[in-house]
């Protein structure tokens, strides 16, 4: 019986794979970055050949490093970034245009549009979604009217759609020889095409975007044996290893923190930030700028959904400081930097580079940088960075209170930014609230892992998985409630200072 299950973790920056042992314990990886391509203002973009090359890459390295070949797989996850936009050619494999990723906001037009004529609330109502450039309908609308020879494809069936996980999916399971064409619940579920309730594609939400059916995966459960196919022998895995899971990046997030009971959340700190709060199989409708998305579905039972609030610009405001400011040298320098003041000394800094997301969804609103004075310096700059990480997430948790009803407890929190110490403190005083890490920071990978292997049978159920979660840190907040509300108050005055920016 082989020991070890796989995950291929395709992010926003980079990709990795992992193997975890059967105590969730991880053995080996690989990681690589690829490139971001920003050819405009408010345009991102990736090559999903590097993206796929970078996938057999780590795949092979990982394996090479653990000294284990694909039989000793019992399965292998898929969990990928949401929302990025790939279209490719069936006959040719190739790309018919770079992916559009989630924070690219050339779509602004077509959200806005929405709004205008009743649409937007259809949208609202039935896939759980606030229209906003940041889901994948109106990418794939902008690549259908804007790239020649797209349209005619895709009525024929050759042009075919996919967020990232379906790229490679297509990729390791033969390509243009017979390459499966599917996705999971919960990436259909960021197109603003699925409906929530029968978990499929929506006839009137395509018509809005003018989407042919033909170029859709099919949606299948986030876990399940036979759903997915297995890699084939002439790819990286150079054997056969059934994959039995998939999952977008949070709701994987969200499985490897093990927050399978109502009431239980997580918080991921990557590229943005992405809280989801697990409601069980009940469909939650927000009232306070949440998003209601499915969380996991395990084989045939029933689908678990979830509110969100996607945050769009936390850690990659701290690669700003280091790539565009030149203020650092790397992501943790921020933490020194920001240690060497007190408090912000005024400074608030909103990065809302890609709009505003939870709880606001206003694609109209940009970055500032407010209350400076001579005084102020690099250091609160890179303070007000961190902080400005910790005041959108606070934003988020105040709205799943009003939702749920429920006050949290202890804030559980994962991703590259739980490393900055001094961060996470703040989060703490921001919140009120304790803030804990477990021991295995890379829980996305690890809830890939999860689905995959529970389909299989490698691990029973989900209550064999809550054994493996351990807490590694812990911070307390330690700021009085006048500090707190003071703080808050100078945010909340720099956000509406962001809004109606561009028209
Ligand atoms: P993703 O999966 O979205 O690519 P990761 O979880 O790998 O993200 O986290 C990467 C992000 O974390 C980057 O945006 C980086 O700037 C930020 N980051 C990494 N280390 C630190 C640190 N010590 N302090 C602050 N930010 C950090």
């Amino acid at each position: 019986m082989a020991e070890f299950v796989g995950a291929v973790d395709q992010g926003t920056t980079s990709t990795r794979f992992m193997i975890f042992d059967h105590d969730g314990v991880e053995v080996a990886r690989h990681q690589l970055e690829h490139e971001q391509v920003l050819p405009r203002a408010g345009w991102v973009e990736h090559n999903p050949v590097e993206i796929w090359e970078r996938t057999s890459s780590v795949v092979q390295t990982a394996l090479g490093k653990a000294g284990l070949c694909a039989g000793d797989l019992a399965g292998v996850g898929i969990t990928n970034q949401r929302e990025t936009t790939v279209i490719w050619d069936r006959r040719t494999g190739r790309p018919l245009h770079n992916a559009i990723v989630w924070q690219d906001t050339r779509t602004d037009r077509i959200a806005t549009a929405l709004d205008r004529d009743g649409r937007g609330d259809v949208i609202r109502h039935r896939a759980g979604l606030p229209p906003a450039t940041y889901f994948a309908g109106g990418k794939i609308q902008w690549i259908l009217e804007n790239v020649p020879g797209v349209r005619e494809a895709a009525e024929r069936g050759d042009a075919l759609f996919g967020t990232t996980d379906t790229w490679l999916l297509w990729n390791l399971t033969g390509g243009r020889d017979g390459g499966l064409h599917l996705t999971d619940v919960t990436n259909a579920s960021r197109t603003m095409l699925m409906d929530l309730e029968t978990l499929d594609w929506d006839e009137e939400l395509l018509g809005f975007f003018g989407i042919p059916r033909a170029m859709l995966p099919e949606i299948r459960p986030s876990s399940s044996a036979e759903a997915y196919g297995a890699t084939r022998a002439s790819g990286p895995f150079a054997g056969e290893v059934p994959i039995t899971g998939i999952l977008g990046d949070q709701q994987a997030a969200t499985v490897g923190q093990v927050c399978f009971a109502p009431g239980e959340a997580k918080n991921t700190y990557g590229t943005g930030n992405f809280m989801l709060l697990n409601t069980g199989t009940e469909i939650v409708r927000s009232q306070a700028g949440l998003i209601t998305t499915p969380a996991y579905q395990l084989g045939d039972e029933p689908c678990v959904y979830a509110l969100e609030g996607s945050i769009a610009v936390t850690g990659s405001a701290v690669q700003w400081l280091r790539d565009q400011l030149g203020i650092i040298a790397g992501a943790a320098d921020s933490e020194h930097l920001a240690a060497q003041v007190e408090d912000n000394g005024g400074v608030y800094f909103v990065p809302a580079f890609s709009g505003l997301f939870a709880p606001y969804w206003r694609s109209d609103a940009r970055g500032a940088i407010v209350g400076l004075s001579r005084y102020n310096t690099n250091a609160h700059v890179a303070r007000a960075t961190l902080e400005a990480i910790c005041y959108q997430s606070k934003d988020v948790v105040d709205a799943m209170e009003q939702d749920s009803g429920v006050r949290l407890e202890v804030l559980r929190v994962d991703g590259g930014v739980t490393a900055n110490e001094l961060c996470m403190q703040i989060q703490a005083d921001v919140l009120g609230v304790p803030v804990s890490r477990p021991e295995v920071a890379e829980t996305t990978a690890l809830g890939a892992a999860y689905a995959a292997g529970l389909a299989v049978g490698f691990w029973q159920d989900t209550d064999e998985l809550r054994a493996n979660w351990h807490e590694s840190r812990r911070w307390e907040p330690t700021w009085d409630d006048a500090q707190r509300a003071e703080g808050h108050a100078g945010w909340r005055k720099a956000v509406d200072r962001t809004l109606g920016w561009v028209d």
